[in-house]
């Protein structure tokens, strides 16, 4: 760990993540000073932010909400706005390190510009690697830049791997809590609600996410995001459902030994990982009582139920843009699911129709991946649309 004090910027400081990762750097004390936060909307959030940790910069994305914020604020540093403002922040120059809190694939061009300058990356996006994960990997081979994973899985299995050869692992073992309908028969799905599905169980996250982990179409990401961060064989990527959350991911290695991490389900303790990595420091959150959980329990994810997950895995191995194809299906699905427009199951549907019509380009170019989402979200758009004429 550099001794002097390093600048971290934030992509999405007023989601979930963000504002955990702003208390994180709260309890960190003097290691990090913060360069710029981004936000869409949230002014009223961002303020606060402001005056608390005086970056040196802010970013308003959206052009409305960029002018209110500029008539009201006492922030004196400087305030950009726009995509290419964001864009400003992700590649500042003194920038240690970014963390891209972003929703989607929005997150995907300033992490590339940022990996690309050879900033070391906490990557809560995992769209990012979803739709771009090969050149996004390759771009941080060529910077020397470093892709942290700020996922509890990832986080979980990176801790599992200190010390090991990466030629001696069999396999990792991601867990999956299964969601708000881990219980719910199959019969009851296509009647599931808004509501219901936002209620997770165990994390408290983004709405995007959270709908994301009901389908299970958040662990067929972190399969992906594990097979591009870890450079294993999709083949070498299980998924096994722990609805506790306590045992946050396993490798298993060549002489049949398992390593595991555990934890309570707390974000901030992946983030510090992410922000302190290789290092540990002290926190005072609260600890893991094993008598008091009591059980740990496991099971085969139901892949009939959890159609998202399996689609994950077809998508990854068809390579080239079918991921970044199921991603763009996916968020388009889930913001037609969140205004009532489609029913639950109607998601994993869209996004095999969507699949299975697409022309799948290999090795794509940066412009090409850009394009593909585009056209995606217009194809799902329009097929969503022509579903309840
Ligand atoms: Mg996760």
């Amino acid at each position: 760990m550099n001794s002097g004090q390093r600048t971290l910027t934030i992509l999405g400081s007023t989601g979930s993540i963000g504002k955990q990762a702003l208390e994180v750097v709260s309890s960190l004390g003097e290691m990090y000073k913060i360069g710029y936060l981004t936000v869409n909307k949230n002014i009223a959030e961002l303020e606060k932010q402001a005056m608390q940790y005086s970056p040196i910069g802010v970013v308003v994305k959206e052009e409305k909400y960029y002018k209110e914020f500029v008539a009201s604020t006492s922030f004196k540093g400087e305030i950009l706005s726009g995509e290419e403002g964001v864009a400003a922040a992700a590649e500042f120059d003194s920038n240690d390190m970014l963390l891209s809190a972003l929703v989607g694939f929005s997150g995907v061009i300033p992490t590339l510009k940022a990996v690309r300058k050879g900033i070391n990356i906490s990557l809560a996006n995992k769209e990012t690697l979803v739709a771009a994960g090969s050149i996004i990997t390759e771009a941080a081979k060529e910077s020397g830049s470093e892709i942290l994973a700020v996922d509890s899985e990832h986080s979980a299995v990176l801790q599992s791997l200190v010390g090991e050869n990466k030629s001696e692992i069999e396999k990792i073992i991601l867990t999956a809590s299964g969601g708000p309908f881990l219980n719910t028969s199959p019969e009851l799905f296509e009647g599931l609600t808004v509501k219901e599905a936002l209620n997770h169980p165990n994390w408290s996250m983004g709405s995007k996410i959270t709908i994301d982990s009901a389908t299970m179409m958040n662990k067929g990401f972190e399969v992906i995001e594990a097979h591009w961060l870890f450079d294993l064989e999709i083949e070498k990527i299980d998924v096994v459902i722990h609805p506790q959350s306590i045992i946050h991911s396993l490798v298993q290695f060549i002489d049949g030994s398992v390593k595991a991490q555990l934890g309570l389900p707390d974000m901030r303790i992946p983030i510090s990982y992410a922000l302190t990595y290789p290092r540990r420091l002290s926190y005072n959150f609260p600890r893991l009582d094993l008598a008091e959980i009591g059980n740990l329990t496991f099971a085969k994810p139901d892949e009939n139920k959890f159609r998202c997950l399996p689609l994950a895995y077809q998508a990854i191995k068809t390579g080239g843009t079918a991921p970044a194809v199921i991603n763009a299906a996916n968020e388009v699905a889930v913001e037609a699911f969140l205004n009532e427009k489609i029913r639950f199951t109607d998601i994993a549907d869209i996004i095999s129709f969507v699949l299975e019509r697409s022309n799948i380009i290999f090795n794509p170019t940066i412009d090409e991946l850009i394009e593909v989402d585009y056209e995606t979200r217009l194809i799902t758009e329009n097929y969503i649309g022509s579903l309840f004429k």
